[in-house]
């Protein structure tokens, strides 16, 4: 009788999944439980699936995370699994593992977290047709007597030869084509007689055009001694499984070199492993990327610029197996590449590897993760790397530091000299964005036939619009958001440009009176825009760009002006950040910062490792080849220690420095933080909500030995933007156990359902941006 049953059982279901499904649902635990009918039996980890959800069983996907044989529910009352994903989509299932840590630390639901996973266009399967494909019914060729024409024999005997070369199914079009019939319709025939079978199979549509990014230069280099030493000491990790490197070079010591020559060397020791590569933007890094596509074979570049279609294709490359390098930025560590065999992270201290919505992850951390997984070594790359990784490579001693103190082919590090601007304003009469030290080099640099990058990191032509009496005090603020607008410039315009927020959409005419007192306004404080015009007034004739993101819309614009800025056409580019990495451009002998303290006085406790870190990079620009470059740094702070140790090139110094003081009161890398943000039109609500968040944080604490430091709730920075008030509370754990301690607090919190990530209540852990 028993026997009777269990036979039973089996024949209905092959077992049951854990399904996360991809929307909503936080079940930290993992997923929900469905059968899997026999007729699925190929349902491994990692499949998407099609279910049914609630009462209305209204059809849902998600993602198989485990499959068990039994379950503790009722077999009767679980739900089945309605059908695979019509697109055969399959995560790979160390994608699956990585995931699931995903969830946990990032405190995100998991279908969320497969969401990020797999582009949207791969869901879609974007650009993918099915087409029908034709082979022979039977091996021999039917005997002469039975009744074919010559062109359906002709037909039949292409079948026989392609199938003899390996194509053993070919597409209707090019059977007929090799038979040299001008129609299909001899095929078609075949197929109704018998003689030919066919199949639907789904292929993806435009394959490639991949972009070009210029000449990959030259090789054969003869490595520097300290790039000979990184790479035996990065090439004896191949064999030791997992490993974090943190290589740090300073601008121009031939990074890039190292990582290519790891690839090959982990490629030669293990022929089946591929690598993944991560740069902040692909479109900012085009020489980088230039350099991986000329240099190895099978890469897979992953850009914003790819079509929907391209971007489907290139994910199946991929998880194919046909390409083997992947260069990408963020998310680009979910390449579903099989045997990864290396990971790089080029400029690890960028920003823009930390997501800033749903799941809030970085791509530095979860690379490493993916490594430690893996059991592979990972290459963390920079001249200027984050205090994090700096920590963990010294006095944490849990990654390997790797130095390439100097320049390749004996190059010299930029003089930097710092201008005081306070002591410029007390001589000079007028205004001047430029001092009359970086305008007496600035004229001599392009009368030797040198080139110019002047930086200022601040977009538009003045960041001020303000009622010129004082008493009166009125100053331009965005009607949603608690800051100032940007004056953008735009001389078609009656009043002869906008202002614009920069942390919301809005945007309006420049006023042109104060709406308190009638004066005429004035507007002050410093942009790109205001670079380019005192450009033109002290050096006319001299042929320069902007670059900024309100220029440089597409890739193709960035890349069209960095050529003209190569061939010499163009002398001074002037730009934000977007010119301060990565460029190198042999002919660039001077390199003015208008600024230096932009981000020294922003109420983040990383604005020193930021002012360092700017200064650092765009200084690097210069002087790349022949006679040592010279940087001219314009400060109201020139006693300031981050400006100091950048002018010296010092990171040891300015770490040492930077971390005392985080020592001192306990911030990141000496803890971890979390940050509790919550948004609500109403400001009542919104107080009400960081209230009783923060009771439950500390009642919770509590009951966890008061592992974890609570400061707040108080007002975000930025106290209100788009129409939103913010609050925001910060979750900081010191050691020895802080990533544990606040993981624990975290989880005790989402398991008692009180804290849930929506549209009013956002957690970021390890977060970078604090306004
Ligand atoms: P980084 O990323 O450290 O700033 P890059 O990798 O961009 O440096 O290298 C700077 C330049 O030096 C590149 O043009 C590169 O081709 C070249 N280069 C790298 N290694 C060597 C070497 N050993 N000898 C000569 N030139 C080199
Ligand atoms: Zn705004
Ligand atoms: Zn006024």
């Amino acid at each position: 009788m028993s026997q009777l049953f269990e036979t039973h059982v089996e024949q209905a279901v092959a077992g049951y999944a854990q399904v996360a499904l991809e929307q909503g649902i936080d079940l930290s635990a993992g997923g929900l439980t469905y059968a899997i009918p026999r007729s699925l039996e190929d349902v491994v980890v990692g499949s998407r699936v099609v279910v049914p959800l609630g009462r209305s069983n209204r059809r849902t996907s998600g993602y198989v995370v485990a499959i068990d044989q039994q379950t503790d529910y009722d077999p009767n009352k679980v739900k089945s699994i309605i059908s695979l994903d019509p697109n055969g989509i399959r995560l790979p299932a160390d994608l699956v593992e990585l995931a699931q840590w995903m969830s946990g630390y990032y405190c995100c639901p998991l279908g969320m977290v497969f969401a990020t996973m797999l582009p949207a266009a791969v869901k879609r399967g974007a650009g993918s047709v099915t087409q029908t494909m034709v082979t022979r019914a039977d091996s021999p060729p039917p005997p002469k007597s039975v009744k074919l024409t010559k062109l359906q024999r002709r037909v039949l005997e292409a079948a026989e030869a392609f199938a003899n070369e390996g194509d053993e199914w070919v597409t209707i079009k090019r059977l007929a084509d090799r038979a040299g019939a001008r129609t299909t319709s001899p095929v078609k025939q075949l197929i109704d007689k018998g003689a030919l079978l066919t199949t639907q199979a789904a292929s993806i549509q435009s394959r490639q055009e991949q972009p070009t990014y210029g000449e990959a230069p030259a090789q054969d280099l003869q490595l520097t001694a300290s790039q000979q030493l990184a790479m035996e000491r990065l090439a004896d990790s191949i064999h030791t499984g997992f490993s974090v490197h943190l290589l740090h070079g300073v601008t121009g010591s031939g990074k890039t070199e190292v990582y290519l020559r790891m690839i090959e060397h982990v490629q030669a020791a293990r022929p089946d492993a591929g690598a993944i590569v991560l740069v902040p933007e692909i479109a900012l890094t085009p020489q980088t990327v230039a350099r991986f596509v000329g240099r190895l074979d099978c890469v897979a570049v992953l850009h914003s610029g790819l079509t929907a279609a391209q971007r489907h294709a290139q994910w199946r490359r991929i998880a194919d197996g046909e390409a083997r390098i992947v260069v990408g930025a963020r998310s680009a560590i979910f390449a579903p590449l099989p045997g990864v065999g290396v990971i790089i992270v080029d400029e690890e201290q960028e920003h823009s590897y930390k997501q800033d919505q749903l799941p809030r992850y970085h791509a530095r951390d979860v690379a490493v993760k993916r490594g430690q997984m893996l059991g592979i070594p990972i290459v963390l790359g920079s001249a200027t790397p984050s205090l994090e990784s700096y920590y963990n490579a010294t006095y944490r001693n849990s990654y390997h530091l790797i130095e390439l103190p100097e320049r390749v082919m004996g190059l010299q590090l930029p003089r930097v000299e710092l201008v005081d601007m306070v002591e410029e304003r007390r001589h000079r009469r007028g205004v001047h964005l430029l001092s009359q030290r970086l305008e007496h080099e600035l004229s001599r640099t392009i009368a030797s036939g040198g080139q110019v990058m002047l930086l200022l990191n601040r977009r538009g032509y003045a960041n001020y619009i303000a009622c010129p009496d004082q008493r009166c005090g009125w100053l331009k603020s965005c009607d949603y958001c608690d800051v100032t607008m940007v004056y953008h410039k735009d001389t078609r315009l009656p009043t002869g440009g906008n202002v614009r927020c920069h942390h919301c959409s809005a945007e309006q005419l420049l006023p042109q009176h104060c709406p308190q007192c009638g004066r005429k306004v004035s507007v002050f404080g410093l942009g790109t825009q205001r670079v380019e015009e005192e450009l033109e007034r002290k050096f006319p004739g001299v042929v320069y760009q902007r670059m900024d993101s309100d220029v440089m819309r597409t890739g193709r614009d960035y890349h069209d002006s960095l050529e003209r800025f190569r061939c010499g056409e163009v002398q001074v580019l002037v730009g934000t950040q977007m010119i301060a990495k990565g460029l190198d451009f042999p002919n660039v002998k001077l390199v003015g910062v208008i600024s230096g303290d932009t981000s020294l006085h922003m109420p983040d406790f990383r604005a020193a490792e930021r002012t360092f870190q700017l200064i650092a990079q765009v200084a690097g620009r210069a002087g790349r080849a022949g006679e040592p470059g010279r940087v001219i740094v314009q400060t109201f702070s020139p006693n300031d220690a981050a400006i100091q140790f950048a002018s010296r090139h010092d990171f040891p110094g300015f770490a040492a420095h930077e971390l005392a003081l985080r020592e001192q009161v306990a911030l990141p890398p000496l803890s971890r933080m979390a940050r509790i943000v919550v948004r609500d039109k109403d400001h009542e609500a919104c107080f009400e909500r960081a209230q009783s968040m923060w009771h439950h944080l500390q009642v919770l604490n509590d009951a966890q030995d008061k592992r974890v430091r609570l400061r707040g709730p108080m007002p975000c920075p930025i106290a209100r933007v788009a129409g939103y008030h913010r609050w925001q509370i910060e979750l900081i754990a010191p050691p020895p156990d802080a990533a544990s301690a606040l993981q624990r607090l975290l989880t005790a919190m989402r398991n008692e359902r009180l804290l849930v990530s929506d549209a009013k209540t956002a957690v970021d852990v390890d977060p970078v941006d604090l306004l």
